[in-house]
């Protein structure tokens, strides 16, 4: 009887077309936690649900109370790729993976080298100008001691993520659907399948293997091949790339 992460083994070094979809689960690994949770604190620092905060109505009534939630609950700067990053990152460079999907903003796949990255919802390494549209990195939006952060034209910035009221880039969407469509092998980590439009990308899977790590269950279950309830960097680090 083979062990589960024989069975991946086998899936992988079987496969020259993988896609990697992720969520918010690949990067708790690396300390970010998921910003919807709400801790003991929450309460006492925030008067709405994060859901509210991260809306598009809510940043443009409120700059100052967003950029109060974005910068203490979502900017990580210190955050270091961890495993699944760095074993997705090789196998991208072995000619194996064709292009990761992210749900995640924090840029952590690009750190550890991987070229093809479709980033769903953003990322918060951009920040566009409002009034000209300069881009600036994360440093400057850290290191502006403003509480809303301005460009040097006197205009405000907003993070290049998609706020909840928002749509996705169908530029990204489309090359999503396209490397979906066509891989041989998709492996789904670190996100329970609810956050829309994942559960939509995957019907348009028509490769041979479906691959589901994530630490408790998900909705797909039952149409994997092989699921892995363990934490995901835990499971790409005993992954070999040959
Ligand atoms: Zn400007």
């Amino acid at each position: 009887m083979k062990t589960q992460i024989e069975q991946l083994q086998e899936i992988i070094d079987g496969s020259d077309s993988i896609v990697f979809f992720g969520g918010a689960g690949v990067s708790t690994e690396s300390g970010i936690p998921d910003f919807r949770s709400v801790d003991g604190l929450y309460n006492q620092k925030y008067d709405y649900p994060p859901e509210t905060i991260i809306s598009h109505s809510f940043y443009m009534r409120n700059k100052k109370e967003f950029y109060r939630f974005y910068k203490d609950r979502m900017l990580f700067p210190d955050a270091k790729p961890n495993a699944a990053h760095l074993k997705l990152a090789e196998l991208e460079r072995a000619g194996k993976l064709k292009a990761v999907v992210t749900q995640n903003i924090d840029g952590l796949h690009q750190m550890a080298g991987s070229k093809e990255v479709l980033e769903l919802h953003g990322s918060v390494h951009r920040n566009i100008c409002l009034r000209c549209g300069k881009v600036y990195d994360l440093k400057y939006v850290i290191d502006d001691p403003d509480p809303v952060p301005h460009c040097e034209c006197g205009g405000e910035l907003k993070p290049d993520v998609v706020l909840y009221e928002e749509s996705l880039d169908s530029n990204v969407i489309s090359k999503t659907l396209h490397y979906i469509s066509t891989c041989d092998t998709l492996i789904i980590g670190g996100t329970s399948l609810v956050v829309y439009p994942a559960a939509g990308f995957i019907r348009s899977f028509r490769g041979r293997h479906l691959v589901l790590i994530n630490k408790s269950a998900t909705m797909a279950d039952d149409e994997a091949e092989l699921v892995i309830n363990k934490p995901i960097g835990e499971v790409f680090s005993q992954i070999v790339v040959r």
